[in-house]
């Protein structure tokens, strides 16, 4: 066992301060990670404060992970000590089911393992994150790294808000010809039209921020809607292959199931705690629109989206902050005040 220094939450309603707790000692085919930079995800804070229902505390949030490894298993044969490696969402799945042979363990049907608030598959001892000095990970579940160096705070968030994306512009076939939209430019979205740019669709960005419409351009988007103006939202009437939500409030969304064209599809990824006002069916069955739901990524596609923002030169925008600075990340994250994703630099964990 290894004292990690982290930060927690002690209940819903306190602010998270540091913690310290036992990571156990990695086995045959586990990889102990020293963890350099953590990204602050939307789902950090719903989970820290139980807007998902009530998690387990102390909770320790943290699933967008970046480190060097810094011992491994007797059996690990895909790392060695050195190596630069992330972990996302996931630590372990039940590795039997069919969606876990088909390599889509984030929908393992016995319940995958979250890397926090989640259990271990045969202990069943709750998981700490990424708020953590380091991480120990049964190896299936480590990414490896091909970015620069130089760039590793910034591909933290790939590890979520990245393959979040990434797999259902993958899944529903973004590409040349495709009008994509994108709605919310946070971490989760401001990901989602770089990648779907890097794809080489049409991306449109939606936004209720007016003040983000140049930095949308910048990032790959080709036309940026208000989404709470009207006739800004009619000009894109049928129109649209995919659109891509990402907005972690709950809202109306049939404005956005008309801009669908016939066969079009809204995909939901943002996950806010309480339900969106159901849809209207006539904006569904007139021309055959589809309401759809996607949640990360499996690991090998993780791997793939890894090796394609290396390939392309995306990472996230990012501002780091200091662990001791969370609380505020989150207010600010609270009042779309991200440019586009905190990132925690984990040597200041212990002040
Ligand atoms: P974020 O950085 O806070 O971004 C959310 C964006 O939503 C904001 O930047 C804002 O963009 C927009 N927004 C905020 N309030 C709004 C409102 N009242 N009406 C309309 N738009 C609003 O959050 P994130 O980290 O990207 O996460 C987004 C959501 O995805 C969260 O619910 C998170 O839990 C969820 N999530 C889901 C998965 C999955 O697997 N499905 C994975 C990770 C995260 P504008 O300023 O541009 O409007
Ligand atoms: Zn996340």
């Amino acid at each position: 066992m290894t004292t990690a220094h982290a930060y927690a939450a002690q209940s819903a309603t306190t602010p998270l301060a540091p913690f310290t707790f036992e990571r156990r000692a990695p086995a045959a085919r586990d990889v102990a990670i020293d963890i350099l930079y953590c990204g602050v995800c939307h789902s950090d804070l719903h989970t820290a404060r139980s807007e998902w229902g009530p998690a387990a505390y102390p909770c320790v949030p943290g699933h967008e992970i970046v480190g060097r490894v810094h011992a491994v298993g007797s059996e690990v044969s895909k790392f060695k000590v050195g190596d630069l490696v992330g972990v996302g969402c996931m630590v372990d799945s039940c590795q039997h089911c069919q969606p876990c042979k088909d390599g889509l363990e984030q929908y393992c049907d016995n319940g995958m393992t979250g890397t926090y608030d989640s259990q271990e598959q045969v202990s069943r001892v709750n998981t700490l994150g990424g708020y953590s000095d380091h991480i120990v990970v049964f190896e299936k579940f480590v990414l490896k790294i091909s970015h620069d160096e130089k760039q590793l705070a910034a591909v933290a968030p790939l590890l979520c808000a990245g393959i979040t994306t990434y797999s259902p512009l993958r899944q529903w076939k973004a590409g040349p010809g495709m009008k994509v939209g994108v709605v919310g430019l946070g971490g989760l979205g401001h990901m989602g039209v770089k990648i779907a740019a890097a794809m080489g669709a049409h991306v449109v960005l939606f936004t209720t921020s007016p003040g983000k419409s140049e930095d949308a351009r910048r990032l790959g988007a080709k036309e940026v809607v208000v989404s709470r103006n009207e006739s800004e939202m009619a000009v894109h009437r049928n129109s649209f292959d995919l659109i891509i939500n990402t907005v972690a409030v709950s809202h109306n969304l049939d404005p956005f199931v008309q801009l669908l064209k016939l066969d079009g599809t809204l995909v939901l990824v943002g996950a806010p705690g309480t339900p969106h006002p159901s849809p209207g069916v006539f904006g569904l069955i007139t021309k055959r629109r589809r309401i759809a739901g996607s949640m990360i990524g499996g690991i090998a596609e993780t791997q793939e989206m890894l090796d394609f923002c290396a390939a392309h030169g995306i990472v996230s925008d990012i501002e780091t902050i200091a662990m001791p600075k969370i609380n505020e990340a989150y207010e600010r994250m609270l009042k779309s005040d991200v440019k586009y994703r905190f990132v925690i630099d984990m040597a200041t964990v212990q002040g």
